[in-house]
């Protein structure tokens, strides 16, 4: 089939850290222009907004937006209604309704809609899955704990209304945990410590359940030194430990597994995928859990945090 010709938005540090190493990998699709207020990628056309980018070039099929999820809704939407494909970053939107809004709206235009979860696509998360398959669940304990000062540098928007704090990278264990465990996860309650100076929370515990199985979460967006995204679950055949985003997994009696990232190729050939098909993909249940965490949680005040 012809290449894809795709338009980049968002011009921040997962697009030149993921998005532009991936497409320049030679995937289906031809990196054709951007759409950043200030971003730009050297020889390559670029436009401020996404408006301009769709008038411009009517014959870019696909959109990928890397822009924050606050604000995101209205650049997908238009790309949509411009009858343009559309790939979103995680968290697909700012909320639940947006994104099933987004979701709608592809579906009466016709166009793909495709609501990316990078994390599921780390080395050993399919293995992780294939062999939960056929097992009883005892309990379940999600770790995510990084340094916010390494991986969102001045990222003061992660921290403001719709930027989702810690729930940022802590919804890429959900995304995992909803693709592994067999049965479906229900927020019970949760704390939310959130500094004095900020709206959203920069750690969180939450209890949920899976199935009658206890599933303890703890996200922490303060932990210098060695870097924490594991995932374990205990049952009748043993712990599963999958650590590192998902990339190594170790099982019980068995020599640890761990693949190569290839997280955002694996995406984009998705992507590819779903447009030849003429399907969507939007699995909006980790944005749920997000959404009930903040509906069940309770607040805790935190010191004032600045980068
Ligand atoms: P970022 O470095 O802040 O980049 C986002 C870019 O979007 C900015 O550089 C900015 O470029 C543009 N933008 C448009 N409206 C904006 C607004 N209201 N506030 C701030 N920037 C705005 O953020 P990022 O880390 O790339 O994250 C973007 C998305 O990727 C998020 O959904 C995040 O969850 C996801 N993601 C991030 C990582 C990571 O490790 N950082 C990993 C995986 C996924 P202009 O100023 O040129 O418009």
């Amino acid at each position: 089939m012809d290449r894809i010709r795709i338009g980049l938005v968002g011009i921040g540090k997962i697009a030149r850290d993921q998005h532009l190493p991936a497409l320049n990998q030679g995937g289906d699709f031809d990196l054709a222009a951007t759409a950043s207020r200030n971003g730009r990628v050297d020889g390559v056309e670029a436009h401020e907004t996404v408006d301009a980018l769709i008038a411009a070039r009517p014959d870019i099929a696909a959109i990928s937006l890397c822009t924050p999820p606050a604000g995101r809704f209205e650049q997908a939407m238009a790309a949509i209604a411009a009858g343009r494909h559309v790939m979103l970053e995680k968290p697909p939107a700012a909320t639940v309704s947006e994104a099933e809004a987004l979701a709608e709206a592809a579906r009466a235009k016709g166009v793909t809609l495709f609501a990316t979860w990078h994390s599921r696509e780390a080395a050993e998360v399919d293995a992780a899955r294939g062999w939960l398959a056929d097992k009883a669940i005892r309990a379940v304990r999600i770790m995510w704990r990084e340094d916010i000062r390494q991986w969102h540098p001045g990222q003061d928007w992660i921290l403001a209304p719709g930027g989702f704090g810690v729930f940022d990278p802590g919804i890429n264990a959900l995304s995992i945990a909803t693709r592994i465990l067999p049965d479906p996860l229900v927020v019970l309650s949760a704390e939310l410590a959130i500094p004095e100076n900020r709206a959203c929370p920069i750690a969180a515990t939450i209890a949920m359940r899976c199935g009658t199985a206890p599933v303890a979460v703890d996200f922490d967006f303060l932990q210098t030194g060695d870097q924490t995204w594991d995932i374990e679950v205990d049952t009748d055949a043993g712990t599963l430990y999958l650590r590192n985003g998902g990339s190594r997994l170790e099982l019980p009696g068995a020599e640890p597994m761990q693949g190569p990232n290839a997280e955002y190729p694996r995406l984009y050939a998705r992507f590819a995928e779903l447009i030849r098909n003429g399907e969507s993909d939007v699995d909006l249940r980790p944005l749920r859990l997000v959404a009930d965490a903040f509906l069940t949680g309770q607040p805790t005040p935190a010191p004032a945090f600045e980068f």
